[in-house]
């Protein structure tokens, strides 16, 4: 029997955490409300182990901060909120907005659903400090380059974060007996999929998940990183950018209580300008939905890449960090062992995968997105776009990130290095970079070099001057 008349139905999704979440703080303001979490097949199959697993510790962390108030249902978004709000006898579903390709069209279908059967769906707020379409030039355009959009997204602002929202928690069991958890997965009478899907076993370690944690995460940055975060956020040996991406990822604190919090210290300014590429790839992305997977400038969708069973082998190499180059192959051991890589090497090792092996940038992305926690389709499809060349703001296609270089210069000690490669960490600095280079001889246990390096930066730029001569 129902004790209740109405409740509103509180649908989280990228943002769980109770503290400055404008969605829920409206649905709490309309009354008792039932807070629901769908595992959407759509999204958890690609979503890989690493961070399927940090997603069911972050939905325990936020149930944790409910007393356990928390319905969990597997299944089709569209069709299970019908469902809950049948066996809930609600009306209305509120939830922060989605501005990616498929929460778009998933939540358009989710709204005409309810509202077949009279019901409604609000969507609030967004997880960024400005929603995405807001920031547009003096043309009503929207940017494509980000120091402009930057400029014009600080002086556009943000609202101040709210109060942890206290809402009126209504236990499911009371609402809907049929559908709680009751310790398994099991098909109730509406027809839904009760509970967590089991955690995938894992041999990396994950980061704390929840809000509290991205608060210890943040709280820490703060008191010893921030102010040398300017030159310590490019050395992949230090510990000196904020970890907080997992957690932007799933809404465990909000940009906008970030960036309350910072300061006008050079340290701080960078930071602020890293929430704000987080941000423009948002609004980039929203604009030109194709980019997740196309070239965001349509004439280099044409550059020649390699395919068949010598571009497997490349890329087999590459993905299990047996390249030969030490700060590819470093990263990608980080990649998968952690389930998270260094900024600065993200970039070395996808430069490297589209101009020293000629593989399509989207493939690299696809493993990215399999293997990150923070895997987010705007940050990383355009993060890959702008070192292939192919996006905004993206680097000429001719600057081509050479890895030894870039090694002794971000990682001059090779500390980073002999972390990851404990097959070459007795070689002396001269030599770690480049280990081919080593006077005693290479050691047996590390690969040469699969491509060279100056031929193949040749090999990129004539198949770039080709491409040019299809433009006239
Ligand atoms: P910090 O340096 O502490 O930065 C703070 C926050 O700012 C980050 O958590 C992130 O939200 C944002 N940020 C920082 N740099 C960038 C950037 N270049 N682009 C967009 N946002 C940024 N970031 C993701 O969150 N998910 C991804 O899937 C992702 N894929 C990437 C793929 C490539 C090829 C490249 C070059 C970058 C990618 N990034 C991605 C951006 C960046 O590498 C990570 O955000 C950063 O390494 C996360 O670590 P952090 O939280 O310690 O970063």
């Amino acid at each position: 029997m129902l004790p209740l008349t109405d409740p509103s139905i509180f649908w989280f999704r990228r943002d769980l955490r109770l503290s400055d979440n404008q969605a829920l703080a409206k649905a709490a303001a309309a009354g008792p409300v039932l807070g629901l979490f769908v595992i959407d097949p759509a999204l958890w199959g690609p979503a890989g182990a690493n961070r399927q697993a940090f997603l069911v510790r972050s939905i325990r962390a936020l149930a944790d901060s409910m007393d356990g108030q928390l319905l969990v249902v597997q299944g089709s978004p569209a069709p299970s909120l019908v469902a809950v709000c049948e066996a809930a006898g609600s009306g209305k579903v509120f939830a922060t907005e989605d501005f990616g390709p498929y929460g778009r069209r998933r939540d358009r279908q989710a709204g005409e659903a309810l509202g077949a059967v009279d019901k409604t769906l609000s969507l609030v707020d967004s997880p960024y400090a400005v929603k995405p379409g807001s920031v547009v030039t003096g043309g009503g355009t929207s940017y494509k380059v980000f120091t402009p959009f930057f400029r014009s997204w600080k002086s556009h602002g943000w609202d101040s974060p709210g109060e942890q929202v206290a809402a009126d928690w209504v236990d499911p069991n009371l609402v809907a007996p049929d559908l709680v958890d009751r310790g398994s997965v099991g098909c109730d009478a509406a027809g839904l999929n009760v509970g967590m899907p089991p955690e995938p076993e894992l041999s990396i370690e994950l980061p704390a998940a929840g809000e509290a944690a991205a608060w210890d995460c943040f709280e820490t940055f703060l008191a010893d990183r921030v102010a040398g975060y300017g030159a310590a956020r490019d050395l992949p040996a230090v510990e000196g950018t904020s970890r907080l991406s997992p957690y932007l990822k799933w809404g465990a604190v909000h940009p906008r209580q970030l960036l309350d919090r910072l300061g006008s210290s050079p340290g701080e300014e960078t930071f602020r300008s890293e929430i704000a590429w987080r941000e423009f790839y948002a609004e980039v992305l929203f604009q030109r939905p194709d980019s997740a997977r196309h070239a965001y400038v349509a004439k280099m969708a044409d550059m020649a890449t390699d395919e068949g069973p010598g571009a497997d082998e490349l890329f087999a190499a590459w993905a299990e960090g047996r390249t030969g180059y030490p700060i590819v192959d470093a990263g990608m051991r980080q990649l998968v062992t952690e389930g998270w890589m260094h900024n600065r090497v993200r970039m070395i090792v996808a430069s490297f995968f589209v101009k020293d092996l000629h593989l399509d940038w989207t493939r690299g992305a696809r493993f990215f997105m399999r293997h990150l926690v923070d895997g987010d389709l705007g940050s990383n499809s355009h993060g890959w776009q702008w070192v292939a060349g192919t996006g905004t703001d993206a680097s000429p296609y001719f600057r081509i990130f050479n890895p030894i270089t870039q090694s002794k210069k971000f990682d001059p000690e090779g500390e980073y290095l002999r972390r990851w490669l404990p097959e070459i960490a007795h070689l002396p600095n001269r030599s770690i970079h480049s280990p081919w280079t080593e006077k005693t001889g290479a050691p047996a246990a590390y690969p040469p070099p699969i491509v060279d390096h100056g031929q193949e930066r040749q090999e990129s730029l004539d198949r770039y001057a080709q491409l040019k001569q299809t433009w006239a």
